[in-house]
């Protein structure tokens, strides 16, 4: 059986550079705090416990360490917060991320209602949402559009989670240009999610059976397995060699892999490993 395996597998730019900043951290720095998993995989999560980084769920006062604001961005408010309460700011937000604040409160100042795709309960979303002092709207899908509000707006910014998918973000942007009389759409989502989106569309129609990598809580991850799925019908998510099944090997001729951006390349190798033994 051919193994294929997408070429933007594994960690993008910006989660890369975030690990980079952790660990050079926790060399050079006293104590380094994080609210929450600063990357959505348990096996990146143990690492960074075990170089000495301290998770927590919230802030507290303290006599000195830093806080660290992951790839995904955090609130304004955690910033100011954080300072006050004694932590030094150690800021790993991806650029990408820094691009799509800094397009809302330009777009914000000069009048535009923020409207953003993606989920509302994502560490980006939520990112994004505080940097304004006004509420944002945000939509999760096509079938929540709150329609009623949206006739209202007048003018309207929109902007996507850097991880949607493309295809959903312009259906959902082709009706709200129904109903908003000027709106302006930025297409926000990172160039290394569409990469991924582009190969995801064309691996699973060119191979027998899709294995998708990543942990159960990666909102890029599951993305992809949704878009995989939705090609071709033997597509499978898993974090593990441990979660694969030899059965859904049978008669394959070929297997694409493909992984979520929080994926690390040593889980992407064992599962490879793993696949290659089993018997055909
Ligand atoms: S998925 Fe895109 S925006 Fe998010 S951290 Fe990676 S490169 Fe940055």
């Amino acid at each position: 059986m051919r193994i294929n395996i997408a070429k933007s597998a594994s960690f993008c730019f910006g989660v890369k550079r975030a690990l980079e900043i952790v660990f050079k951290a926790a060399q050079e720095v006293g104590r380094v705090y994080t609210l929450g998993d600063i990357v959505h995989n348990e096996d990146v999560a143990g690492r960074i416990e075990k170089s000495g980084i301290k998770k927590i769920g919230k802030l507290k006062k303290i006599k000195s360490g830093s806080l660290l604001i992951p790839a995904h961005g955090a609130s304004r408010k955690i910033f100011t917060r954080a300072s006050r309460l004694g932590y030094t700011i150690i800021d790993a937000t991806c650029p990408m991320v820094k691009e799509i604040h800094k397009i809302v409160k330009e777009m914000r100042k000069k009048g535009y209602r923020i409207i953003v795709i993606g989920d509302k309960d994502h560490d980006e979303v939520r990112g994004i949402a505080g940097q304004l002092k006004e509420k944002i709207l945000v939509i999760e899908n096509i079938n929540r559009i709150p329609l009623a509000r949206i006739k209202k707006i007048k003018r309207a910014c929109v902007v996507a989670q850097s991880t949607q998918n493309l295809k959903n973000v312009l259906k959902i942007v082709a009706i709200l240009k129904n109903h908003v009389p000027d709106l302006e759409f930025f297409n926000t989502i990172c160039r290394p999610t569409r990469t991924k989106q582009e190969e995801i569309r064309r691996m699973p129609l060119e191979n027998d059976v899709m294995i998708i990598i990543g942990s159960k809580n990666s909102a890029n991850t599951k993305r992809l397995y949704e878009i995989s799925r939705s090609l071709n019908k033997r597509s499978w998510w898993v974090n593990s060699p441990k979660e694969i099944k030899p059965a859904w090997f049978k008669g394959a001729r070929s297997a694409g892999i493909s992984a979520g951006a929080s994926t690390p390349e040593d889980t992407i190798k064992d599962i490879v490993k793993y696949i290659r033994s089993i018997p055909g």
